[in-house]
């Protein structure tokens, strides 16, 4: 039984939160990563909960690096699966890319609970028995599948730590994070940084696979320097609190 109202004016970002719970209550999601979700909302809260014009050309550029990628590969967490499940697995198919669990808070029930939760969306593969460990990380992230992040040469991370997008990057690894928070070291480390909702981003970036050629590709990756996007964004932010600002005058 949902306690929102359909006419509530937060009724979208109400519903998301009960998704997380109710994920929660079935072993999808941890209680780390709900609080992880209240500090997202904070920053979507500043953005104006949408898909601002910088995000909006770093998920261009995204698709791109994804599209020209020789082995790109999506990396899942609780958070995510339960989130956007749907929209993971379409862009999965989009790229012929797998799904991976990747899992900082990791057991082997949730990791095939999240595996299920993808398959029941439609998801043909999704890669959640790790077999190799992505050298200088420590904490449960480092178990990776050798047919997914251990050989892939892209990889796709939302709602990450620092620490693991540090290490994929130092395996040779290119890193697309989709982080609300342009400050992390995620976002500071990433070659991409989309710095919106992931339930935003996943269908953009899966809208501008399906649309660009891959020399359309070429050009978005070329005009894309992520520390400008970033400033960008800070720059939207900065706007957005004068506006509220002045209206407290
Ligand atoms: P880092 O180690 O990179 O500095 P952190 O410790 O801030 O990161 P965590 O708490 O591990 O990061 O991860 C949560 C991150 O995910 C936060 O930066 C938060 O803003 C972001 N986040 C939470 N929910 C969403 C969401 N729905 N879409 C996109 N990003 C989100």
């Amino acid at each position: 039984m949902s306690f929102v109202p359909p006419d509530h004016p937060r009724f979208l970002s109400l519903m998301y939160r009960e998704r997380l719970v109710e994920k929660f209550k079935e072993g999808v999601v941890v209680a780390q990563g709900l609080i992880a979700h209240g500090r997202g909302e904070a920053f979507d809260y500043i953005l104006g909960e949408q898909t601002i014009p910088p995000a909006l050309e770093a998920e261009k550029a995204a698709a791109a690096l994804l599209k020209l990628a020789r082995k790109p590969v999506i990396s899942v967490n609780g958070n995510a699966a339960a989130l956007v499940p749907g929209e993971l697995v379409e862009l999965s198919k989009a790229l012929n890319a797998p799904l991976e669990v990747n899992l900082f808070y990791r057991s082997e029930e949730r990791a095939k609970r999240i595996a299920e939760l993808l398959k029941a969306h439609g998801a043909e593969e999704v890669l959640w028995r790790p077999d190799q460990e992505l050298p200088g990380l420590s904490s449960e992230r480092r178990r990776v599948s050798s047919k997914g992040i251990a050989s892939a040469d892209v990889v796709l991370v939302s709602l990450e730590d620092g620490d693991r997008t540090e290490a994929l990057k130092r395996n040779g690894k290119k890193v697309i994070a989709i982080d609300l928070n342009p400050f992390s070291r995620t976002s500071l480390t990433a070659d991409i940084t989309i710095v919106d909702n992931v339930i935003r981003a996943i269908p953009n970036i899966t809208k501008f696979v399906k649309a660009m050629s891959e020399r359309e590709a070429e050009e978005a990756l070329e005009r894309f320097d992520n520390a400008r996007n970033l400033r960008e964004v800070v720059k939207w932010i900065k706007k957005w609190l004068d506006a509220k600002t002045s209206e407290l005058l």
